[in-house]
Order: structure tokens, then C-alpha cells, then sequence
């Protein structure tokens, strides 16, 4: 299987009443070890860059990133995708769809509902005549930090995701039911109800973002009820900050400068050994 497209990753986890990881990916050592922690467990996951750690903080080049992540899913046989997280233009997503994303996201979500069908049926139409999928977002997935998770008026309106979905053509749909980006001041507590009444309008994938801190419990249930791509960035960073620091810790006082290049192996451990921890939540 190995680079395969995230429609039909999320086809199999669909069926399969599960939901894939997308894994937020800064570098080699993160992007290499969810091919390898996807590879060892046999579960299909995502490479998933985010646009603004490519463009505001110069983590990697978009060409380069998509192709150490096509090169790296080719490697693996079981399925892996390659997906652009929350790029908010077109022409920002017309450069990673040329730059080898076989999946991109366009993120109106900060734009009135008109705007927001008409900047996401331009991206589709694109993206279908080069065989890209593209992910939507319809209400607004806010910052933990900021509460938004507990601001209704920021939900998925269940009764516009139908005609959302349907003049847009996305191939699948984020969706705000109580989640948030970052780190949670609060234990979240997602609106099943909602995402239930969402799944049951649309026959679009769904799709959960600020996966970090809603506790796992929940993640099983919304699993279970329509949410077929997960996207996990904060804990991921977490795990690799923590390698970092831990390996600083065990070489501190030695100043031998090839101890550098142990770095990389150290880390690629650690945080494959996290990642089957997540992995683990999906049942393909
Ligand atoms: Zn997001």
C-alpha cells in the first residue's frame, strides 16, 4: 500500500469504525517515526505538516518535506498519507499540492459561510483534476487556551454541513463539537450528540482536531460515532521536547561534539515508542 491517499485511508477506517492519526510532523526524526511506529503496529497513519511551522518558523521547505514524506511512505507497506494542516489560501495550498501533498486543507473556518463554500469549491476543483482530497472546515475549531472549545457559537451547525459538503465536493470535513488547539486549561468534554447528528447528515469523513488532552475515553466514543481522521500535534511535540531534554540530560558535562549524532537514533525511539501509545487507539 505504502503512500496512499487519505480518502482512502479514511474509506478503510470508516468501515472499519475507527479513525486514522494524522500526526503533526516538524522534521526527519518525527516524520520517520510515524512511518516506522505506523509500520511496526500495522496501522495506516498520516504525515501531516503544518503550514504555518513551514512558513512562519522555517521547520523545513514545503518540497522537501513532502518529499522525504512520499519517500518515507514508500518504504513502509502499510498505508501511509501525506497532508497539508490548515492552509488558508489557495495559492498556499496550490503550492503543496505541486509540491507533492496527495492532501491538503483549506481552512475558511474564519470566514463568513458563503466565503468559506466559495474558497473551498475553488480548492476542490483543483485538487480533483490533480487527483489531490481535500479537508474542510465548517464551524470553528478555536485555541484551548483562549476557551474556545466551550464557545457553542464557534460549533458545526449540523444543518449546514449537508449542503456544505455537497457544494463544496471536500472529501472530508473538520468539525468543531468542543475541541481546540493547544493545550487545555480544562478537561474538554466533546458534544456526541452533535457530532452525531453531523455523521448522520453528511456521508463525508469526519475530522477531530486538538486531539491533545481530550482524554481517551472520549476519543474511543467519537471514533465510534463518525470521526475517521484525528489530528495530534501538541502531545507529539511534548514527546519530542521531553526526548530532547532527557538525552541533554544524559550527556551533560561531556563535551565530545559527536555525541550529536546520537541525537537523532535517541529521540527516533522515544518517540516511536509514544506514538504506538496513540496508535494503539485505532482499531483498522
Ligand atoms: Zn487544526
Amino acid at each position: 500500500m505504502a503512500l496512499t491517499r487519505v480518502s482512502e485511508i479514511l474509506k478503510m477506517a470508516d468501515e472499519a469504525h475507527t479513525s486514522a492519526i494524522a500526526f503533526i510532523c516538524i522534521d526527519y526524526n518525527t516524520a520517520y517515526s510515524v512511518a516506522r511506529a505506523a509500520e511496526e503496529t500495522n496501522t495506516p497513519a498520516i504525515i501531516m505538516l503544518l503550514w504555518e511551522h513551514n512558513a512562519k518558523m522555517n521547520t523545513m521547505n514545503m518540497k522537501g518535506f513532502a518529499a522525504m514524506a512520499r519517500e518515507l511512505a514508500q518504504g513502509v507497506k502499510v498505508p501511509i498519507g501525506v497532508h497539508l494542516d490548515h492552509g488558508y489560501d489557495y495559492a498556499e495550498v496550490f503550492r503543496a499540492m505541486n509540491a507533492g501533498f496527495n492532501s491538503v486543507m483549506i481552512d475558511g473556518s474564519a470566514h463568513p459561510l458563503e466565503e468559506n463554500i466559495a474558497i473551498t469549491k475553488k480548492v476542490t476543483e483543483t485538487a480533483h483534476l490533480l487527483g489531490v482530497d481535500v479537508e474542510a472546515e465548517l464551524g470553528h475549531v478555536g485555541m484551548a487556551v483562549d476557551h474556545d472549545g466551550d464557545k457553542s457559537d464557534f460549533y458545526t451547525d449540523p444543518a449546514i454541513a449537508e449542503r456544505f459538503c455537497r457544494e463544496t465536493d471536500c472529501d472530508y470535513l473538520t468539525i468543531s463539537i468542543g475541541n481546540a488547539h493547544g493545550v487545555y486549561v480544562e478537561t474538554p468534554h466533546l458534544d456526541i450528540a452533535r457530532l452525531e447528528e453531523i455523521n448522520a447528515a453528511t456521508d463525508t469523513p469526519l475530522v477531530l482536531h486538538g486531539g491533545s488532552g481530550i482524554p481517551d475515553e472520549q476519543l474511543e466514543v467519537a471514533f465510534r460515532k463518525g470521526i475517521n481522521k484525528f489530528n495530534l500535534g501538541t502531545d507529539f511535540l511534548a514527546a519530542y521536547y521531553q526526548a530532547i531534554l532527557d538525552y541533554n540530560a544524559s550527556v551533560a558535562g561531556d563535551d565530545n561534539p559527536y555525541k550529536m549524532l546520537d541525537l537523532p537514533m535517541y529521540t527516533q525511539e522515544k518517540l516511536v515508542a509514544f506514538l504506538k501509545t496513540r496508535l494503539a487507539l485505532c482499531h483498522f
